[in-house]
Parts: structure tokens; sequence; C-alpha cells
């Protein structure tokens, strides 16, 4: 499926149609006025949204999300359950909600995909559909750091897909020895999040203060920068202490970054000795270890066929994938750059798609696309920092607008990030609201 082109891909799928159905695969503008299916596939922060606001505008169209899990737990705030600021029941969703609103909610494993036929497998049988959305988020890829594999995650948590995993993250951190070493490795870009690492170990530093005062963090950075680096490096400053380092580290009391270059870039992890082996080939023995592993796109899109070379799901402007017109690919999955993989990208684009469904169906020009990103970040469990950007269509590309939005930090008052602090509660309110009715 990835060596043909995207036209061939569509002639040889709209051909398959029609063998099994006797009828011509038609373009979507088909549908327009029609109450066709959507069907959605996974019920995380894209999908839901998605979900959701298709009952909104498009309200002739059924609507089926199919999501694996009866219940969803929200990366977002997760760094805060793993150190013991939050509970994981308050991070934690059913679908009662997107019922009553009308969505189809079915519980139960997408196994495949058959554009042809335009029907979703499952593990308990098939669903037809005349739109389909996927919003499966990611997967992991252990191929690029010996050792790695699901099994490790049991010992070394990654607790990058909220739920067991961040428990047992949360577990290991009450129960460190007192003086003992957090390592946190984060992977190359792109990936799920890329401030949640440097959070995590804000809020570590947090939780240490107060339960573990003589513990350390490590992070040990396959990167050479990270992501909203300097607002981190003030916050780590003002609030821990600490500088960066001649090296290009950044070494306080408490915290130590290591970039790539410097021996930062873990190769190896052995799960039994609680031991990643870096680069350089120093050996790092941690009390506990979060290792967060190289993603791809969710398996499903890979069996489908979806995914480029390096495991991610090309899609046009308007979120339909480039390798199959007939499906929309958003969330973490897609490749959206400039947008960010974050939950408040994938909220955007699940509004921008089910608008774009919704003009179709009732034969209308879809409404032109833009984009948002706002992500905030805890220095503690009372100081934040965010960046916020908007994206829009120039010239055929998706760009950041310029002089919209910015980083929230340079020398702002504490009690401005005490605000920020805030406002972040305020944005998760309003983003699971978004998801689950
Ligand atoms: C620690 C951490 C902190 C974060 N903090 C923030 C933040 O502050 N702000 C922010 O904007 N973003 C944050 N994020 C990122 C955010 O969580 C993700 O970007 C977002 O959830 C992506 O949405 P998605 O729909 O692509 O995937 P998901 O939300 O992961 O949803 C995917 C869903 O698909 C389901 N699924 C997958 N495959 C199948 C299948 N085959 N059949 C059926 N169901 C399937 C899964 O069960 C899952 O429910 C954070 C992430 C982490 C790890």
């Amino acid at each position: 499926m990835n060596n043909i082109n995207r036209r061939d891909f569509v002639k040889m799928m709209g051909a398959a149609g029609a063998a099994t159905t006797g009828a011509i695969l038609l373009p979507f503008e088909a549908y327009a006025g029609a109450n066709g299916h959507v069907v959605v596939v996974g019920g995380g922060t894209g999908g839901a949204t998605c979900a959701n606001y298709l009952t909104r505008w498009a309200p002739n169209a059924k609507v089926t999300l199919i999501e694996k899990d009866s219940k969803y737990s929200t990366c977002f705030f997760s760094n805060e359950v793993i150190m013991g600021m939050a509970t994981m029941d308050s991070i934690t969703y059913g679908y009662d909600g997107l019922k009553k609103r009308g969505v189809n909610v079915v519980h139960d494993t997408v196994t495949g995909i058959d554009t042809g036929g335009k029907k979703v497998i499952t593990g308990s049988g098939s669903i037809s559909y005349d739109i389909l959305v996927l919003s499966p988020g990611i997967t992991f890829d252990h191929s690029t750091v010996d050792g790695s594999s699901d099994a490790v995650a049991e010992q070394m948590p990654h607790a990058w897909k909220a739920g067991p995993q961040t428990s047992l993250l949360a577990k290991q951190i009450a129960g460190m020895r007192q003086g003992g070493l957090l390592i946190i490795a984060p992977p190359e870009n792109p990936f799920r999040c890329p401030p949640g690492p440097y959070e995590r170990a804000a809020l570590a530093l947090a939780h240490f203060k107060e339960h573990n005062p003589t513990a350390q963090v490590v992070i040990l950075d396959a990167k050479e920068k990270h992501s909203k680096q300097g607002a981190f490096r003030e916050g780590w400053t003002r609030v821990y202490g600490g500088e960066a380092t001649a090296e290009g580290n950044f070494e306080g009391p408490n915290l130590k970054w290591i970039k790539g270059s410097n021996g930062g870039k873990v190769v190896e992890v052995d799960g039994a000795t609680n031991t990643v082996i870096t680069e350089d080939g120093e050996e790092h023995k941690g009390d506990v270890v979060n290792y967060i592993p190289k993603q791809v796109a969710g398996a499903i899109c890979k069996d489908a066929g979806l995914v480029n070379a390096t495991g991610w799901c090309d899609v046009d402007l308007d979120f339909k994938s480039k390798v199959c017109d007939i499906v929309f690919v958003i969330g973490d999955a897609s490749v959206a750059s400039p947008m960010p993989k974050s939950g408040h990208s994938a909220s955007s684009q699940a509004k921008n798609v089910a608008a774009t469904i919704a003009a179709q169906m009732a034969g209308e020009e879809a409404p032109p696309w833009t984009g948002s990103n706002t992500c905030y970040s805890f220095i503690s469990e009372k100081y934040g920092i965010s960046v916020v950007a908007i994206y829009a269509v120039k010239d055929g590309k998706r760009v950041k607008v310029k002089g919209a939005g910015g980083v929230a930090f340079k020398g702002k008052s504490l009690r401005h990030h005490a605000k920020e602090a805030k406002y972040a509660r305020g944005w998760y309110k309003g983003i699971t609201s978004d998801m689950f009715g």
C-alpha cells in the first residue's frame, strides 16, 4: 500500500468498492445532504471531540465512535497524578455524555480497515461507514533502542498513555527510597507532548521537595534542545535553583538535564536492573526509571497502509490522508506540522474536520481551515508557563500566524505564573468538556 500513489490507491479502492457493492465509489461531495454514517476510530482527545462536534454541526449524520476501552484517562494533568497531586479518578472519563448526545459508542478494537468496502473490521465483526475519521493516537516503536519493549515498561514505566502506566509510575515515585535517583529519558522528536517530560521533572522536584528532599532527578535527553527550553530553565531556576552549564546542560541542586551529544542519548535499556546505557557507553542505574520510547502513529494506521516511512500519517490541509482521501487522520497520528502533537492540536483538528464533514454533508463549501495550540505546563502545583500559537493556510501551506501567540514567561512575576496555573485548570475543564459533552 505504501508503494502506490494516492491516485492509484483511490482508483483501486474505487474498483474494489464497485466490485463488492456493485456501486461506483463516489467522492465526499456525493453525500451532500444525505444522512451519512460517520465512523470515528479512537475515543481520545481527537476522536471524542470530533464525534461530539459532529452531533452539533451535522445533526442528520449517524455518528459511531469506536473505542477499545470503556474509560479514558487524559494524559493532560497525568503528571500531577504521578507526583501524588491529583487522583486517577480526577482525570478519568466515561462515554455517557457522548451517548446522551446521540453518539453510537461502540467499545471494540479496530483490527483492520477495508477502504474499498468502506468498513472497519473490529474484534467482533465489521461496521460500514460513509466517512471515516481516525484518531488512534500513538504506538511505541522499540526498534531504535536495544532492550526496549512493551514488557520493559512494566519495570520502567513510560506513563506516556495515561492509565495503568500512570498508576505504576506514581507508585514507584511514592515508594522511592530517600535520596534515590529518578531518571527521565525522553525520545527524539517528533513525539506526543514535547514539553511533557520537562513538566514531569519540575513536578517531581516539587514532590521530592516535600517528601524526599535529597532525591535527584536526571533527564537523559536524546535531543540537543527541548520544547519551551527557555521557559522551563527560567522556571526551574527560580523555583528550585540551578543554571545552564558551559557544556549546554542544566544543573541544579536536585536536577540535571543532559543533552544528547553530551551523553544524554539512551541507546540501551535493561528493565531487570533498572539501568539505561547512553551513547557514550555510560551506565545509569536509577531507583525509578521513566524511559519514554520513540513513538509512531497508532498501529491501525500502519496496518491500513496510511503511514509514511517515518511511521506517521501524511495528511492534506483538510486532514484527509495523502494516501487515501476518503479517510481523515487527526491527532498525534497525523503529520500536522507546524502544529505539535498535543491534545489542544488534536481538539482543534477535530473541530475543523467536523466542520468540513458537516459542510460536505450539507452541500456547502467547507469553512477555511484555522488551527490553534495552547500548551500549559506546571513548574510546581502553584506556577505555570504556557505557549500559544495560531495556525492558518497560506500559499497552500499550513503556517503559524506571525504575531499571534507566544511563550508566557520571560521576566514575569511569580504572581503572573500563579495565574497561568489557574488558566491551565480552566483550559483542562474546557478541553475535557469538548471531548465528553
Ligand atoms: C504526560 C503527558 C502530558 C500531556 N499534557 C498535555 C497538555 O497539557 N496539553 C495538551 O494539549 N496535550 C498534552 N498531552 C498530549 C495529549 O495527551 C495528546 O496529544 C492527545 O491525547 C492526542 O490525542 P489523540 O486523539 O491523537 O490520541 P489519544 O487521546 O491517545 O486517543 C487515542 C484513542 O484511540 C484508541 N484506540 C487506538 N487504537 C484503537 C483501535 N485499534 N481500536 C479502537 N480504539 C483504538 C485509544 O484507546 C485511545 O483512547 C500530554 C501527553 C502526555 C503523555
